[in-house]
């Protein structure tokens, strides 16, 4: 295969993409269909999918379901406004999600990114402190290590020092971060991680509006899991101190890591809870704050008497139809079992790479396996070398990590992690 033939020129001159180089970007290479979980190039090479498009696409590509219930919508009307209409996709995904999320959380507000619904759940907590009269609670807090998207308010909850907008530091508003949880999800509970997070909330108490955090998975910061213990202290403690609690859910939803909603490993509740990715089954944008009826009240009862926010495209009836599809094609599906069948393979092929050299960490949850490295991979070399083995997977400073569709074979996933054992038996492949 010849990597600069995949390489459309009028991409590579006027289309910017994500987090590269305008003038030496990394090459994005030409995909011409997508189905199951392969990806077709332009020259007629199919890959394996190892990323789910960022965490999105739970049932694969071309999915008949979901490509019904697009169509079915689409024959009906592609969007509406929401303000002052309404329509029955987006009622019937309320009622799917409210059967599927915690039972304290029954007010759903949808947006069209995940990012839109960080900065809304923060306006929503801030609305909600002002409303009951406690301006004074104005602070959020977080903890390092963490990932929350890249508008300005999410930017300023993601990891302040090694994350990707460390640059617009000085321009962001102040939070406060307690260090990253060390105990890891297997690890016994050691009651000693939750102390600075402890320490935050009490000496903060009188000034902090909320605590967000994604639960039991880091994602974009580091891949990191941590011990669902922290998240149960850290619920009972913001409940101490009026302070709210947000999980970010928007990459653990829907199943990703064993559980339905990662906060369940807790078995918490959380005030308010962010969703997305996943939640359209990677088909069109859009994710949601769905929050519980204590916060709604308090908003509607106060001045300006209603949430400050509402997206153009908010609630847009071909993606709500096309993510209660996707819902329901989850509920109805084996997912626990697929899960754990990838989990328990990507242990067994995963795990063994602890031996090589180059390896710092391996570490596998429900349908997410990470292997860290010592040095930084070397993006375009690992890239095209992964390619070359028919596999797509994206690798992220000194992570290689996947992801996958649920539905992939236990064939296409071993292809994946002999990919992975490739790249990181090769010197020549790290900075
Ligand atoms: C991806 C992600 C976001 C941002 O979602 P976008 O749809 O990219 O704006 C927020 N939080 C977490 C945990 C994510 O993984």
């Amino acid at each position: 295969m010849q990597f600069d033939k995949l390489i459309d020129n009028f991409d590579k001159e006027h289309l910017l993409h994500p987090y590269t180089s305008p003038l030496m970007p990394l090459p994005a290479l030409k995909v011409t269909s997508a189905t199951g979980c392969c990806l077709v190039l332009s020259d007629g090479t199919a890959l394996i999918d190892g990323t789910s498009s960022w965490w999105c696409a739970l049932h694969g590509y071309n999915v008949p379901e979901l490509n019904a219930a697009l169509a079915a919508q689409l024959s009906r009307m592609a969007h509406v406004m929401f303000g002052g209409l309404t329509h029955e996709a987006a009622v019937a995904l309320g009622k799917t999600l409210l059967g599927m999320v915690p039972k304290g959380l029954q007010r759903i507000f949808f947006v069209d990114s995940g990012s839109v619904a960080v900065e809304a759940a923060l306006k929503m907590v801030l609305q909600y402190q002002l409303a009951q009269g406690s301006s004074e609670k104005c602070e959020i807090a977080s903890i390092a290590g963490g990932y929350h998207g890249d508008t300005w308010n999410a930017m300023s909850v993601c990891d302040p020092v090694a994350g990707m907008h460390r640059l617009f530091k000085p321009l962001l508003p102040i939070r406060y971060f307690a260090p990253a949880p060390r105990c890891s999800f297997d690890d016994p509970w050691d009651e000693q991680d939750f102390a600075p997070m402890q320490e935050l909330l009490q000496r903060r108490r009188h000034s902090l509006a909320a605590v967000i955090v994604e639960p039991v998975l880091q994602g974009a910061g580091g891949m990191r899991f941590y011990h669902p213990q922290y998240l149960r202290c850290l619920s009972e403690q913001c409940r101490t101190y009026g302070i709210k609690l947000i999980v970010d859910e928007i990459a653990t939803g829907f199943g990703r890591i064993g559980r339905l909603f990662a906060c369940e490993y807790a078995g918490i509740c959380p005030d308010i809870m962010c969703i997305g990715k996943g939640l359209s089954g990677g088909y069109l944008p859009l994710a949601a704050v769905v929050t519980s009826e204590e916060i709604a009240q308090v908003l509607g009862h106060y001045a300006p008497q209603a949430l400050m926010h509402g997206p153009t495209f908010m609630a847009n009836p071909l993606a709500c139809a096309v993510s209660n599809a996707s819902c329901r094609l989850l509920l109805a599906s084996p997912w626990q079992e697929r899960v754990s069948h990838i989990e328990a393979q990507l242990k067994s092929l995963l795990y063994p790479l602890c031996s090589v050299p180059q390896v710092a960490h391996v570490r596998v949850l429900g349908a997410v396996g990470v292997v860290e490295t010592y040095r930084p991979v070397k993006m375009r070399e690992a890239m095209e070398r992964l390619v070359s083995m028919g596999v797509w997977i994206r690798p992220l400073g000194r992570l290689l990590y996947v992801m996958p569709p649920f539905v992939i074979s236990s064939a296409q996933l071993q292809q994946l992690c002999e990919a992975i054992a490739v790249v990181v038996q090769d010197p020549e492949l790290f900075a």
